[in-house]
């Protein structure tokens, strides 16, 4: 349903999405501190990680100063064109035969990964920028290891080639100890050198947290933009803060006896009288069945755990005990936010802190709160 019918409908008959982008822009400006030496773009791939391209593209481009963004297919870039009519806007899929001039109409910088799409972009691309992206080994999108070498060691496939960017990614950023990143960072030096005066830019979320040697001239945060901590070793850095929050309400408030089970497949049986709150939001709206009965929601000033397999469209918690007391139906609650926040969710869940964010569905009620 397009958002604008929804507002004419009283805000509490669903779950709410806020989006608060004030937050989002801060923690851009955070990450231009960690990362000083260095510009940053902003990966605003997969509808800005679910946050909202529409939104969260303009108040980084306008409120933040991000000039350079990078999404991972022309439909997403075309979209971006119209929201950020000045913005750099890379395409991290690449070059497909027969796309071309779509890249050249709405100036749109391809990703070059390939021999052939370097062929196609020199033949098609009207002498326009493009970054040349090395597989340094993550084994994903680029040119390979031999590719790469072919390419360095015969410079005339590069003549006549605006480049404005060369670009690796890490494989293992997530993982401090890992000797793959510094391997992956010895390759690139490498690489980058063979283009003096060209920017390089190599670190994602988490490669920026692994220090001032990944940061080369660009960064490309996606998770830290939107709260998320990137390091499987690290605290998230201080001034990153929770972007958005999913609050739901509470349905029905009921008691059930020792032993009796709640939810689908009884998965989980009262070990004593209990109460049990019914709220808004199931598997259809992003809460997914990993967080059956390991699942915490915050109530009341304290976590409350989910109890019983999420359903489409609501769970269950339990609420029994004196600091619950006064919870009654109507109640909002937060299930991701600033307490049970993507770190937090994904902790309990074994869910990545990706696919939390981008799981989050279209169906809320969002709200964003403006920059101004
Ligand atoms: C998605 C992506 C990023 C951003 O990764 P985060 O971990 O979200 O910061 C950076 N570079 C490339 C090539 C990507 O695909």
């Amino acid at each position: 349903m397009p958002r604008e019918t929804m507002t004419s409908l009283p805000v509490d008959c669903q779950a709410t999405l806020t989006i608060d982008l004030p937050a989002i822009v801060d923690n851009y400006r955070a990450v231009r501190k960690l990362a000083a030496n260095a510009d940053a773009a902003a990966m605003v791939k997969a509808d800005a990680y679910g946050m909202g391209i529409a939104e969260v593209a303009p108040a980084l481009f306008h409120e933040a100063g991000c000039a350079n963004f990078f999404v991972a297919n022309l439909a997403e870039a075309v979209e971006l064109r119209h929201h950020t009519p000045d913005a750099c806007i890379y395409v991290l899929n690449g070059l497909f035969a027969g796309h071309e001039a779509y890249f050249t109409d709405h100036k749109l910088r391809p990703v070059i990964n390939s021999p052939e799409q370097l062929a196609l972009w020199k033949a098609n691309g009207q002498g326009l920028p493009c970054a040349l992206h090395f597989d340094t080994g993550i084994n994903r999108l680029g040119f390979s290891p031999d590719e790469t070498a072919q390419l360095l060691n015969h410079a005339s496939p590069l003549k006549e080639v605006n480049i404005a960017l060369v670009m690796s990614h890490l494989a293992c950023a997530d993982d401090k100890g890992n000797s793959l990143n510094k391997q992956q960072l010895e390759t690139f030096r490498k690489i980058s050198a063979t283009f003096p005066g060209i920017p390089a830019s190599l670190a994602n979320s988490g490669g920026i947290l692994l220090g001032p040697d990944y940061h080369f001239d660009m960064v490309r945060p996606g998770l830290l933009l939107f709260g998320g901590n990137p390091s499987l070793n690290a605290p998230l850095p201080a001034d990153i803060h929770p972007v958005f929050t999913i609050s739901g309400r509470i349905l029905q408030v009921r008691e059930v006896r020792e032993g009796m089970g709640v939810g689908y497949g009884s998965t989980w049986n009262a070990p004593h009288r209990s109460r049990i709150a019914i709220v808004n939001v199931g598997y259809a709206d992003g809460y997914l069945q990993v967080f059956n009965n390991v699942g915490h929601l915050y109530l009341a000033g304290r976590e409350v755990p989910v109890v019983g397999r999420v359903s489409m469209d609501m769970l269950a918690i339990d609420i029994t005990g004196p600091g619950f007391s006064t919870v009654s139906e109507g109640d909002e609650i937060e299930l991701l936010g600033q307490h049970i926040t993507l770190e937090k969710a994904s902790e309990l869940s074994n869910l990545s802190q990706y696919e939390i964010l981008t799981g989050v569905r279209e169906r809320y009620h969002r709200v964003y709160i403006p920059v101004k």
